[in-house]
């Protein structure tokens, strides 16, 4: 390589610092963001709730109810804190194996119990058995939904104000900017855990517990609703019920996958974190069924087998993906991918990228299984409106979004070596196409 071309590579990594660092376009961009990831979520319940799943507010649109629902209450409080009590509690409690995951900065490695399978079983068998006791009113859970989005808002709001001091002291942060608004969006400790370094890890517990488990459970409510109002459940309200359960089912099932990810590896816990699985996860991709709870459409056949193809398209391009990942990194010498052993590139830092299966085809393909199940569970809600179409277009931007800042990272991190990758494997996501 040219001493020019090497000079203008290594100016390119010392910018991609900067641009991480600096993430969303400093802290203007993040004060910005923080703003719209609270609107949308009560935006989008406005939508589906009060104006017949329409983006404009339409005339006869009940705003005084909507912004009374809002307001947080006491039933919505102890619904809230009592399940990520419960969460936080069988996340201690329950048994499983111990895996060893994300390399600190300072080379060390965590520890993490995987138990989350068991979890979810358990989370689910409790839910039929209090509500069979009539314990837990579904019904209360819908009537509260608004206030539940509040508290959940709040709930996300402390925890982002912990965070920063705590992950400061604790979380053995990297790409700090020194900025408050920044570092309070972006967060400062890369794994806090509660002891530090040996309790109770906070990210992985946000990422895939409370938030995950409560978008199934609300699913699960707005088809009871249905059920209650119309004495049936549609064929869209199941298929968006089963096919959203069984991808939350199959992340808890290949939980140990979760550890290699970006998010755990290499994002700080803050508040952007901390909202996205806490109130967005559950509040805003459960919109689809939320919305067909009052349309109760015949879905044409063609709709139905577009929708079931592209989900189970979906979630075997996503499992075979992640899953090659996560085999060739338990073991990069003896994996086999397609069959055959592993083709890699070694980098100084010491670990190896994998070249082959899904991995050579772009650097990113795992992304393309997500949108495809994205698009499908919108595709029963059909086309009156663009609103159920909101998690599908929000997830291709924030794929995109999220495989620029990996590369960034990934450049970052791996120099060189990041390129001689990228020169094997050309495409970010779609091969041929992006
Ligand atoms: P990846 O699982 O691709 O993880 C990226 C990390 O993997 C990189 O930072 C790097 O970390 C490592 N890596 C990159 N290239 C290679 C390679 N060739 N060989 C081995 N390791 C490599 O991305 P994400 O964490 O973004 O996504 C994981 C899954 O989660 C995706 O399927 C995505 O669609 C899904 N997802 C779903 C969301 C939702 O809301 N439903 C939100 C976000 C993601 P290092 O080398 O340091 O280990």
């Amino acid at each position: 390589m040219s001493a020019q071309k090497a000079s203008a590579k290594t100016d390119a990594r010392t910018n991609a610092k900067d641009t991480l660092i600096w993430s969303f376009g400093g802290p203007l961009g993040c004060a910005l963001m923080s703003v719209l990831v609270v609107v949308i979520p009560y935006y989008l319940y406005f939508c589906v709730a009060f104006n017949d799943g329409m983006p404009v507010p339409l005339p006869g649109a009940d705003l005084a109810a909507f912004w009374q629902s809002i307001i947080p209450t006491w039933t919505a409080a102890g619904l809230y804190l009592g399940w990520i009590a419960l969460q936080v509690l069988l996340q201690i409690a329950v048994p499983g194996p111990q895996v060893e995951g994300v390399a600190q900065p300072d080379g060390t490695k965590l520890t993490y119990c995987m138990n989350g399978h068991r979890c979810f079983w358990i989370t689910l068998v409790l839910i039929v058995i209090l509500v069979s006791m009539g314990i837990l009113d579904l019904s209360t859970i819908y009537r509260e939904f608004g206030a539940l989005l509040s508290v959940g808002g709040l709930f996300a709001l402390a925890m982002g104000i912990f965070l920063y001091p705590y992950g400061k002291a604790h979380g053995q942060a990297f790409h700090t900017s020194g900025n408050l608004i920044q570092d309070f969006f972006m967060g400062t400790g890369l794994n806090p855990r509660i002891p530090a370094r040996s309790g109770f890890d906070l990210k992985l517990f946000f990422e895939c517990r409370p938030g995950l488990f409560l978008w199934s459970l609300f699913n699960a409510v707005f088809a009871w609703v249905q059920y209650q109002e119309y004495g049936f459940v549609s064929t869209a309200m199941i298929l968006v019920n089963i096919g959203q359960l069984l991808y939350v089912w199959d992340c808890m099932r290949m939980e140990a996958a979760l550890l290699s990810t970006m998010d755990i590896r290499h994002e700080n816990f803050g508040f952007m974190l901390a909202f996205g699985d806490t109130p967005w996860v559950p509040f805003t991709y459960c919109i689809q069924a939320y919305y067909l709870i009052h349309h109760v459409h015949d879905l044409p056949l063609w709709a139905a087998l577009l929708a079931i193809g592209l989900a189970v398209t979906g979630q075997l391009l996503f499992r075979l993906s992640n899953k090659q990942k996560d085999t060739f990194r338990r073991d990069p010498d003896n994996a086999l991918i397609w069959g055959k052993p592993a083709r890699y590139l070694e980098t100084e830092v010491g670990t190896k990228l994998l070249a082959s299966g899904t991995w050579g085809l772009s650097r990113h393909f795992n992304y393309v299984g997500d949108e495809l199940m994205a698009i499908s569970w919108s595709i029963p809600c059909l086309f009156a409106t663009p609103i159920p179409y909101f998690y599908p277009i929000y997830f291709a931007l924030l794929l995109i979004h999220r495989e620029r800042r990996d590369h960034l990272l990934c450049s970052e991190k791996y120099g060189e070596d990041w390129d001689r990758y990228c020169e094997l494997v050309k495409w970010r996501i779609i091969p041929g196409v992006y």
